[in-house]
């Protein structure tokens, strides 16, 4: 379904394009950083025809007269970011809470809006939206449409839990409110529950199923680690998923429900906050994904010091777990685990997506390889490597520039300054 949907925008652009002559664009890339290999590429140029990276050239190519240059000599120039979990739906505030006793469907979609153009702005061209109402489908739908911009987005919709479970979206309510949500609403509590979540997520038009399978920090729960799923139900929806050809993630904090969801053959692992040696072994051996999420971590258990930020069921729980992540981080990178870059954005901020690589360099993962993960290895995890993820000749033109060298100066990711997404330039 999302080769299908590639395709079709990529015919779009073209047959635009038909009428007129072939106008392309030749990009000068100062240094260029692929995706694919190791170091950067000194003194490239790039030609983009219609959505499409035709050629990768030596040196700064001569432009044809009819054709258009963008000069990023002075920059360093790479595929578009890739965030494999963000909220692109809501976004953090100490009136969070209560606007979903006041907010209509229409209210969510139009600030939503903006958050994903703010996340496109940071760099970000593609991401994976790991959970809201549903809206995040319409948004994905409004983008391919081109009536809101923002970037490419892989969405789950509504996720899926147990009752009184993470993402059981009737949480510390008053009982008149709470009725009793079942697998349409993403509330499960056998295999027959799990198979018909996910299958309704399917013909809602998601594109993979998220599930919360421990407690998380921000519900209004008191536990924020335990098991939420038993292996039966966990076996069921993963196994429904792949009839549909799509990937499970899995937000899980304490070990034993991470380890449950990994046993089942979980795609991604989410937060991971008490990953353990022995889980972090599993995953290498079933080629499980972690995204880390260091962000949200770090910005909750700052938030936690206000009081009246977060509700005080949500204190300990942040204050616990926020500080952790990126330690863990740092042992699952040094052991091996595959990493792909996620933030959790809407935890924080929109557009500080970028943040996320500090925090990883910080914790000891080399500058090069936290910029794969969030290009080559998160086209990996949505099994798009054939279109996006690299600066490679066929694939689509995804690409973003900073005016600094990130080995040198990680930072300058929070400061993009450059990005074309499927061809067509938003910020230069
Ligand atoms: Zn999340």
């Amino acid at each position: 379904m999302n080769k299908l949907r590639l395709l079709l925008s990529g015919c779009l652009l073209l047959c635009l394009s038909m009428g007129a002559i072939a106008q392309k664009t030749y990009i000068h890339c100062g240094q260029l950083i692929t995706g694919i290999h190791e170091k950067p590429l000194p003194e490239m140029t790039l030609v983009i025809n219609g959505n499409t990276i035709e050629q990768v050239a030596k040196g700064f190519v001569q432009t044809g007269e009819q054709d258009r240059l963008i000069d990023l000599s002075e920059k360093t120039v790479m595929p578009g970011l890739m965030d494999m979990h963000v909220h692109l739906e809501s976004e953090t505030s100490p009136k969070r809470y209560e606007e979903n006793f006041r907010f209509n469907e229409a209210d969510i979609a139009f600030r939503s809006a903006t958050y994903a153009k703010k996340t496109l702005m940071a760099g970000f061209t593609t991401v994976r939206d790991l959970g809201g109402t549903g809206v995040n489908i319409a948004l994905r739908k409004a983008i391919e449409d081109g009536w809101a911009e923002g970037p490419r987005v892989f969405t789950s919709g509504k996720s899926i839990a147990t009752t009184g479970g993470h993402a059981d979206p009737t949480n510390g309510v008053k009982k008149a409110l709470m009725g009793d949500p079942g697998p349409a609403e993403g509330v499960v509590n056998s295999p027959e529950d799990a198979k018909k979540a996910v299958r309704q997520r399917y013909k809602n038009g998601a594109d993979l199923i998220k599930i919360t399978a421990t407690g998380g920090v921000l519900s209004v729960a008191k536990d924020g680690q335990g098991p939420q799923f038993q292996m039966d139900e966990l076996e069921a929806i993963i196994e429904t998923a792949r009839d549909y050809g799509m990937s499970t993630a899995a937000h899980a904090h304490g070990t034993e429900g991470m380890k449950r969801a990994v046993l089942a053959g979980i795609t991604s692992i989410e937060h991971g906050t008490m990953m353990t040696e022995e889980v972090m072994d599993l995953m290498i051996e079933k080629g499980t994904y972690y995204v880390p999420t260091i962000s949200a971590g770090k910005f909750v258990a700052e938030k936690a010091e206000i009081m009246g930020y977060y509700p005080a069921l949500v204190v300990p729980k942040a204050k616990t777990i926020g500080p952790q992540i990126q330690k863990t981080f740092g042992k699952a990178y040094q052991k091996g685990v595959k990493i792909a870059f996620g933030t959790d954005a809407g935890v924080f901020p929109h557009g500080q997506n970028g943040k996320e690589f500090g925090y990883m360099v910080e914790a000891g993962m080399p500058p090069m390889k936290a910029i794969q993960s969030a290009t080559i290895e998160a086209a990996k995890l949505l099994r798009v490597e054939e279109w996006l993820g690299s600066i490679e000749e066929g694939k689509l033109a995804d690409i973003i520039a900073v005016d600094e060298n990130p080995l040198e100066d990680i930072h300058t990711m929070e400061r993009v300054s450059f990005v074309m997404k499927n061809g067509k330039v938003f910020l230069q």
